[in-house]
This record gives C-alpha cells, structure tokens and sequence, in this order.
C-alpha cells in the first residue's frame, strides 16, 4: 500500500469530498479499456489546477503515486493505478471555455469529452480533425497525452497537430503554460510537443488550446472488396500515386470480415479476403470526383467488388460496420491484446502474411483491422480461453520483433503505458532511453507521477549518479 491511514486522512482534510474513497468508484477507475488492472487507494475529483498541483506537492512530501486519468478508454495500462497511489481523474474539468470562429482556437479542459468537442465546433462551421475511434469515451486531456491518432489523421495528422499550447501541472506542483493562442510560435523549446505523447508521466494538463480548420463540406465513402491483402495494399499506393488524397483508408482482413458478415452489403469471397474502406472530403464537388476517381483506381488495381460512393446514412452505416469489428472482437475472445503496430506502407503485406504464420504457430486467433494509409495496422491477438494468455503474449514479442526487422513501430497510436513499456528497449538504442528516463528524473526526481509507465525504472547506478550530481 502507498498511502497510509495517515496520509489518507490527510488527503481527506485537505480536499474534503472530492477525494473518493467509495469501492464503487476505486472499482471504475481499477482498469482501462487495454483490460490490465490495478485498484487505486483514492480517487481525487479534480476540480481545478490548484487541486492537482496540491496533490502532486504532497505526493512529492510524502512519496505516493499520482496516475492521470480521463475517459479510461486508453488501451496500454497508462491510466492505471498498479502500483496503488491516487487516481488524479480530470474528468470533471469539462468546460468548452471558447470556440472562436475568428482565431480559429478552441481553448477547453481536460476533461471535455472528444467527440463533444468536435460536435460543438461543428455548430460553428468548424473542424477538430482527429477522430479516434474511442471519441465518445476519451478526453481531450487523455487524447493529447497519447497523442492519439484516428481514421482522418491520414490526411489532417495527429492529436499533436492540433495543440498550440497547454496549461500543464509539473510534478513539484508548479503550474505553467506552453505554446501560445496563436496558430504558429517558435518562442524556445517546444514543450507542448514534448508534453503531448508523454502518457501523464511529465505532466499533467489542466487545459489546452487546440486549432481548428474549416469544416470539409461533404464525404463520400466506398468500400471495395481485394482478393487478398496485397491487392488491397498495391490499391493504397496507386490511389497516392494518382494524386487522390483520401482522409480515412481503413483496412479489414479476413478474419474481422467475418466477424461482421452479417453487415455486410456484399459477400466475403475468398480465403484471403481484405476489404477497404476509402473516404474522400472537400467540396461536394471534389469529394465525388474524388471518390469516382478512387472507385476506379480500386477496380483498376484488382479488386473483386467496389461499392459505389455514398453519403449521409449509407455513408454512417459502412463506419458502423468499421466500428462493431473491435466491438465484436472484444466480445468472442477470453484474451485480447490489442497491439497497435506501424509499418512502411510497401511492408504491410509481408505483416498481414506474418499474421497468418503467427496464429498457426501459436493456435490463435489474429484479427487485423486499421488505417492502412498510415501502415498502422491494429493486430488484435485473441485466445478463447484465459489458459492461452501466455501463448498470446509469445505471439506479441513475436510480431514485435518481425514489425521492428520491417522498419516498423512497436505503437502507432495507442501508446507505451504498462502494455509494450517491455518492448520499448526492443526500439529505443539505449542512449535515447537514457536520454527520455533523464528528462523524466529531470522533472519528476521523486518519481510520483504516473511511476512504471512507458520507460524502464532507472538503474540503481543512474540513481546513484543523479544523486553524486546534487551534491
Ligand atoms: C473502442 C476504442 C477505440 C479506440 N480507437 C482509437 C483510435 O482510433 N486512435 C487512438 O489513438 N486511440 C484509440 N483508442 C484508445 C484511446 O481512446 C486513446 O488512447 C485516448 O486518447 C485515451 O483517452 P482517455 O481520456 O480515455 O485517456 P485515459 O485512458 O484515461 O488515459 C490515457 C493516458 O493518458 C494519461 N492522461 C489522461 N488524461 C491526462 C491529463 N489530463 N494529463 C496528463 N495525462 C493524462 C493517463 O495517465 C494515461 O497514461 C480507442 C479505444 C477504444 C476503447
């Protein structure tokens, strides 16, 4: 345990009902959507900065673990309480505090739900492009932290592309602000860039100023069955290669078809089967010149059958479809891990024939699904029973290995947190971890906030030095 009975009613004096000691709550914040696990002591509710950098001064006075948490949708272990401590939940610093159509900002809080966000910018004829799949669950501030990604970051890029500047806590408590309201600043380092992606081990955000873009006019999908995965991938490149830019090319393997047969608007064919998902944005005009020229680069470059372009609801019914594949995976499978891996574009199908190998060797069953346009493609690694877990991990260090010979990444976009920190040396050459664990003793000597996450603990040795350096 981290926190006595001295520290908890310390705690309690000092921020009376918004520290929750309740099972209930412990219980909700006891995992994320990754499935790892691990019971807080104490959940605080905050509700201001003041409250998260108090906190962290006591954390550091008293030495217990602070672990940042939003929507709790994240899937790498980031938000999760292993080694106990205090879940910091910012999840009811939620206020839009101002979108403005004339700068083109929107300054909000943490907590703000994503999907509300774009919603509300909608209204003003504006768009917050990134759309992770999970943005009816996640929060800005858990968005930022992980820098996530979604469907569209293929043509508007990723979470960090859209945050000119934090109001962060550090882990002594001190509160400072990052970037600046405007849409361009080079004034010193660029710590919103490294505070974005650090997965609440550097910082905590307390609110963000994000930029907007105009809101596209129109999106067209279509969808076009391959007969097999490098079919399908050779159709990614031609679509580039002819000048068309799509803002979502979303990859379905076989397995995931199956899956959601029954939504189907045609029949799967074919052992290796692959499917895309293609939308075009822009005018009304553009997107379906756009999304003509696609369907026929599709057909031209082998596929076996191309919807024709639609919009408004058939266009939402074709994403549902999308949407019920990590859905049902979770579903049917006792053991899930959920590996987000990026390859070169040419190398995804030497991954997608590594996977077949893979799940024969070790009897499971692999689902494939993801954004093909940016090679990161989500492997989903199942077994039926809770006995194949072990296997199920071999599998992953396996694909790891394989993805990291392509030239590829451990994480696209999910992030490191508890799941793949093992991985991350597997990487990083060991001066670069070197160099992040210094900037983390750097800003976080005590190691309170987010402790064991995304970096391997420092040796004793470095410790050892750091403390020779204070003297
Ligand atoms: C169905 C589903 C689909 C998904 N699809 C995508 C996808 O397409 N793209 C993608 O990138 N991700 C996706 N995810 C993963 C997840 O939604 C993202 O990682 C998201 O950014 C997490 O946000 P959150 O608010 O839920 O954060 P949490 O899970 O609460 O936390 C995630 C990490 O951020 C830290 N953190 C949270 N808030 C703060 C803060 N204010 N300050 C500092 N640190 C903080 C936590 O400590 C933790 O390390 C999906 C998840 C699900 C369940």
């Amino acid at each position: 345990m981290a926190l006595s009975p001295e520290i908890l009613s310390l705690l309690s004096r000092e921020f009376g009902e918004r520290l929750d000691l309740s099972p209930q709550i412990l219980a909700e914040c006891a995992a994320d959507a990754s499935g790892i696990a691990g019971v807080p002591e104490a959940v605080l509710l905050a509700q201001d900065a003041a409250d998260v950098s108090r906190l962290l001064i006591l954390a550091n006075e008293h030495g217990f673990p602070v672990i940042p948490r939003g929507g709790g949708s994240g899937l790498a272990g980031g938000a999760v309480a292993h080694r106990g401590g205090v879940v910091l939940s910012l999840a009811g610093l939620s206020r839009i505090l101002r979108i403005s159509p004339a700068d083109m900002i929107a300054e909000v809080e943490p907590g703000v739900i994503t999907l509300s966000l774009r919603q509300e910018a909608e209204k003003l004829g504006l768009c917050y492009p990134p759309d992770p799949a999970g943005m009816d669950l996640s929060t800005i501030g858990g968005n930022a932290a992980t820098n996530a990604g979604g469907p569209s970051c293929l043509k508007y890029g990723v979470t960090r592309d859209y945050v000119l500047g934090l109001q962060a806590v550090l882990p002594s408590g001190e509160i400072i602000r990052t970037g600046a309201g405007t849409r361009k600043s080079v004034a010193g380092l660029d710590l919103t860039r490294l505070l974005v992606g650090s997965e609440g081990t550097l910082a905590v955000i307390t609110a963000l100023t994000l930029k907007l873009i105009p809101k596209p006019q129109a999106a067209v999908a279509l969808a076009a069955l391959f007969p097999d995965p490098a079919t399908a991938t050779r159709a990614v490149t031609a679509v580039f290669q002819a000048g068309v830019f799509p803002c979502a090319l979303e990859f379905m393997d076989r397995a995931c078809l199956t899956l959601v047969a029954d939504l189907l608007p045609f029949p799967i064919t074919g052992p290796g089967a692959a499917m895309l998902l293609v939308e075009l944005d822009g005018s009304p005009q553009a997107a379906a010149l756009d999304a003509e020229r696609a369907a026929w680069i599709m057909d031209q470059a082998g596929a076996t059958r191309v919807l024709p372009p639609v919009s408004g609801q058939e266009r939402e019914n074709l994403w549902a479809v999308r949407r019920q594949i990590s859905l049902r995976i979770h579903e049917q499978a006792a053991v899930y891990l959920p590996e987000d891996v990026a390859v070169p574009l040419s190398r995804i199908p030497d991954l997608i024939d590594r996977l077949a190998e893979l799940g024969q060797r070790f009897s499971l069953s692999i689902f494939a699904f993801g954004h093909a346009g940016d090679g990161n493609i989500h492997v989903n690694i199942t077994a039926e029973a809770e006995s194949g877990r072990e296997r199920a991990e071999e599998c992953a260090s396996a694909l790891v290995t394989d993805v990291l010979a392509m030239g590829g990444t451990i994480s696209g976009e999910h992030g490191v947190g508890l799941a793949k920190k093992k991985f991350l040396p597997l990487e990083l050459s060991p001066a670069n971890l070197a160099l992040q664990q210094g900037i983390k003793a750097l800003l976080d000597p005590n190691n309170v906030l987010n402790p064991g996450k995304v970096l391997p603990d420092r040796t004793a040795s470095a410790l050892v030095r750091d403390q020779d350096l204070k003297k």
